[in-house]
């Protein structure tokens, strides 16, 4: 399991800074590195848009 970034990002980094292994990259819209991520939802907590959700 792993976190996944949508369409929805704006780009606005939250994420990035409360990740606890640093495993979202910045770019048009942000994206998980999926063999990193601990699903911890730490980044859909602060995400203003709901962007990021459990991978399927
Ligand atoms: S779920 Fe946790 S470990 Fe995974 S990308 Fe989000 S903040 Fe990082
Ligand atoms: S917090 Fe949400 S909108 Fe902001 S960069 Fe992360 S995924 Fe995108």
């Amino acid at each position: 399991m792993a976190y996944v970034i949508n369409d929805s990002c704006i780009a606005c980094g939250a994420c990035q800074a409360e990740c606890p292994v640093g495993c979202i990259s910045d770019g048009d819209i942000y994206t998980i590195d999926d063999s990193q991520c601990i699903d911890c939802g730490s980044c859909a907590a602060v995400c203003p848009v709901g962007a990021p959700n459990p991978e399927d």
